[in-house]
């Protein structure tokens, strides 16, 4: 019978998962991935979880509790730098210490470290370890990988085309309609991957943009290359792979001037975000007259004051820019007296 491996739908699941799904699969694992994002999830995980932390990390946990049960195994690496000279967040480094802290009764977990900075030896150690679960066959890990890189790099290019991730993960990988390049109005989408593309965390943004008719645009739309073009010649060094993508993203965005509006998902706790959400905040005022909305999502959700916001942006962006610096921004209306927002 084949070993039953669950992969949390959480944090950089969303931006990895090709890789991988294909991998273990490729190795004749069984691949369950948690549930949608619900209700009970969100409140086992900030139940499971310590105050201190963010609401990615908090939701992680719930995804674990849903998952735990039913697998032989977790995967739950310990993603430290995913290109060179740059690291993740520290939260993802101690992941799996805090995963195994907070939740009793885990099964075995693969917490292999995912570390670019090292050498390629480092790397296919990486591989082995991730695949000694399943197999002895050192040659078909290799194999599997380099499978299971394909796809994840077919999936990065569908993506800088315009497509956005399904809600039906991982089985149907695009969302329809993908990119409507007729529609007049075009909103930059900026976050972290788990905000942008976990439709309950965000309140189904993507949605409510698109029945409004705006073109949506997002960080993953940016070339790497592009991101770099720009990263090299700015005043700051960030070592941080998510700071240098928004701010590269926003920089590229400016260059081109085809957007009318940018909106910034950012959640409650994120250390990353509260320096990168305001860099972009102040750049897009000081050097642009493109208007600019930041959400800041907390456990407490609160999706009328959110539909409200994003209602008014849009409605602002229609009536033309004459009004622009009067929309609200980071910190004016970010936690109101029912709790967020
Ligand atoms: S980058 Fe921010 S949101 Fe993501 S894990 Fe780190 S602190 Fe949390």
């Amino acid at each position: 019978m084949a070993v039953k491996i669950g992969i949390p739908r959480a944090l950089l699941y969303y931006q990895y998962f090709p890789l991988w799904v294909t991998y273990f699969e490729a190795l004749d694992a069984e691949v369950i991935i948690s549930s949608e994002t619900n209700k009970k999830i969100l409140n086992e995980g900030i139940s499971a979880a310590i105050n201190e932390a963010c609401l990615p990390i908090k939701l992680f946990h719930g995804h674990v509790m849903d998952l735990k049960d039913r697998v032989d195994v977790l995967f739950i690496p310990r993603i430290t730098s995913v290109y060179q000279k740059e690291y993740i967040c520290p939260k993802f480094c101690g992941l799996p210490e805090m995963i195994r802290h907070s939740i009793g009764g885990l099964p075995p977990v693969i917490d292999a470290e995912i570390n670019f900075f090292e050498s390629r030896r480092h790397i296919k150690d990486t591989i082995y370890e991730m695949g000694n679960y399943f197999t002895r066959d050192r040659k078909r890990m290799i194999r599997a990988f380099q499978q299971a890189k394909e796809r994840y790099q077919n999936y990065c290019r569908q993506l800088q085309k315009g497509k956005i991730p399904s809600l039906e993960l991982p089985f149907h990988m695009y969302r329809e309609p993908i990119n409507q390049k007729q529609l007049p109005k075009r909103i930059l989408i900026m976050g972290h991957p788990y905000n942008l593309y976990d439709p309950y965390l965000n309140m189904d943004m993507f949605s409510i943009l698109t029945a409004r008719g705006i073109q949506i645009l997002t960080p993953e739309m940016v070339k790497r290359n592009e991101i770099n073009r720009f990263m090299k010649s700015y005043k700051t060094k960030f070592y941080w792979t998510f700071a240098n993508k928004m701010i590269g993203t926003m920089l590229y965005h400016i260059e081109r001037g085809e957007i009318d509006g940018v909106i910034y998902i950012s959640t409650f706790g994120c250390g990353v975000d509260s320096v990168v959400a305001d860099i972009v905040e102040k750049t897009m005022r000081e050097e642009t007259s493109i208007p600019f909305l930041l959400i800041t999502l907390d456990e407490h959700r609160g999706e009328a004051g959110v539909y409200t916001r994003v209602e008014a942006f849009i409605d602002m962006l229609e009536w033309g820019r004459k009004d622009e610096n009067h929309i609200s921004t980071h910190g004016q209306s970010v936690h109101s007296s029912q709790g967020c927002f």
